[in-house]
């Protein structure tokens, strides 16, 4: 008889990575472990934005529960406005509803969902694949191991090696209660001074707010003053205020909405993958008897931090290569699908956030974007994740010069 507790396939970490690649495996009828270590309930610090190109490419996630957005209010570093009719709607799900609905298609489609922690010690690697042990004793054997746990993958650190701060970003934020008396738009605004940007996502029940920006220049003080600016802005806003997102300093200092705000928001903090260009070069996501999904192989936009996509898409490529019988050929697949994109993301990061005609390019970005409907609809596809970095500011220059 078969050993209850012997797998083709063991993955570590249910995030959209592993549960993806786990129910393609399982469909393609290998026998698949996947590993939660996921405390129950406790979400994942993400936004929980998903772009119309992964919607478009998995249309299934639009049956998690979450919402569809297909307007959104911009802001430039100074503080402009920019109202955004999207022509693509993208969605925003709460990551505990998003992660156990793709859980559950795992499972549904036969994978074992064994709900442990696999510490890096509890890893070996023996002659004929893997044994996994987990917190309890019990063990688990496996051809082949997947690390996809996450930004903090231990099992990427064993495999691939330690990624350097240049390698990473940072995202830190609140989750807060929905305003009481008005709409809650969606908000995407440049930092000023600083690369990234901030954004207010409202969910069902609640609103995230957070910051991106790079770890290298992470200074905890000054952008955690410069996010409770940005939501203080926001709720005075929808409160009938009409100063600057950045600088709606209360006349009578602490007021009721920022006692309300201070007394009800829950901080979260986390790290993204943000790699720089020459690792994207000689970092490896698989070798023999193992492969990285997601996070853990290093796979988010380095410009935006967008990482659900990466995630999904790599589980795929991973997924298809191990049922052609070739399980290496995934290095090869991903770097030819999304690598070399997300390569010149990496490039393009410091220009991005840059100068460009005298001002921050988001600046000018927003600017223009005011004034001209082509530029709307070039952030507008950006936005959608349609429209790559390369050749963003020349299209946006052309424009400019030869507005529709
Ligand atoms: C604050 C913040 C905001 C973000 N906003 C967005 C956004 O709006 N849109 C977007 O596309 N991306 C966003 N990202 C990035 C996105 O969250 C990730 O790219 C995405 O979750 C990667 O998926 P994953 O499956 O690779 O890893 P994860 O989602 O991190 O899943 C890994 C899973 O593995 C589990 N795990 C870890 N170690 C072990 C272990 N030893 N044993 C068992 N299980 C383990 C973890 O608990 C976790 O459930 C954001 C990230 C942050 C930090």
């Amino acid at each position: 008889m078969e050993n209850m507790n012997s797998f083709e396939v063991l993955i570590v970490g249910a995030g959209p990575a592993g549960s993806f690649a786990a129910e393609k495996l399982a469909r393609g009828g290998a026998r698949v472990a996947l590993f939660d270590g996921r405390p129950e309930g406790e979400p994942k610090a993400c936004g929980g934005g998903v772009t119309a190109k992964a919607l478009k490419a998995w249309p299934h996630l639009l049956n998690a529960v979450g919402r569809t957005v297909n307007e959104l209010e911009m802001y430039s570093p100074a503080g402009k406005r920019l109202h955004l009719q999207l022509d693509e709607p993208f969605a925003i799900y709460s990551r505990v509803a998003f992660d156990s609905y793709l859980r559950d298609r795992a499972q549904e489609a036969g994978a074992a969902v064994i709900f442990e922690k696999i510490t890096a010690r509890g890893i070996k690697r023996t002659e004929s694949g893997w044994t996994l042990r987990g917190a309890s004793g019990a063990e688990w054997q496996g051809k082949l191991l997947v690390g996809a746990d996450g930004a903090n993958s231990g099992i990427a650190k064993k495999l691939a090696g330690p990624l350097a701060p240049a390698d990473m970003e940072v995202a830190f934020g609140y989750r807060a209660p929905l305003p009481e008396a008005s709409e809650a738009p969606t908000v995407i605004a440049f930092l000023p001074q600083w690369v990234g940007y901030a954004w207010a996502f409202p969910r069902l029940d609640h609103i995230s707010f957070g910051i991106a920006t790079t770890q290298d220049a992470f200074e905890h003080k000054a952008l955690d003053e410069l996010l409770w600016q940005f939501m203080l802005g926001y709720y005075r806003q929808r409160a009938g205020s009409n100063a600057n997102i950045w600088q709606s300093n209360s006349d009578r200092g602490v007021d009721d909405i920022e006692r309300h705000l201070r007394a009800t928001a829950e901080r979260y903090a986390a790290r993204i993958p943000g790699l720089a260009d020459q690792t994207w070069d000689t970092r490896l996501a698989c070798g023999e008897g193992w492969a990285l999904l997601g996070d853990a192989a290093g796979f988010a936009d380095p410009v935006t931090g967008e990482g659900i996509y990466y995630a999904l898409r790599s589980a795929e490529l991973f997924a298809e290569s191990f049922l052609s019988g070739d399980p290496e050929k995934y290095e090869q697949r991903w770097r030819t699908d999304f690598g070399g994109e997300l390569r010149r993301a990496a490039q393009m990061r410091r220009r991005f956030y840059g100068n460009f005609w005298g001002a921050p390019f988001t600046e000018r970005m927003i600017e223009f974007a005011r004034g001209h409907r082509g530029i709307r609809k070039v952030l507008g596809d950006l936005v959608a994740g349609e429209q790559g970095y390369v050749g963003l500011k020349k299209k946006l220059a052309r424009r400019v010069l030869r507005p529709l």
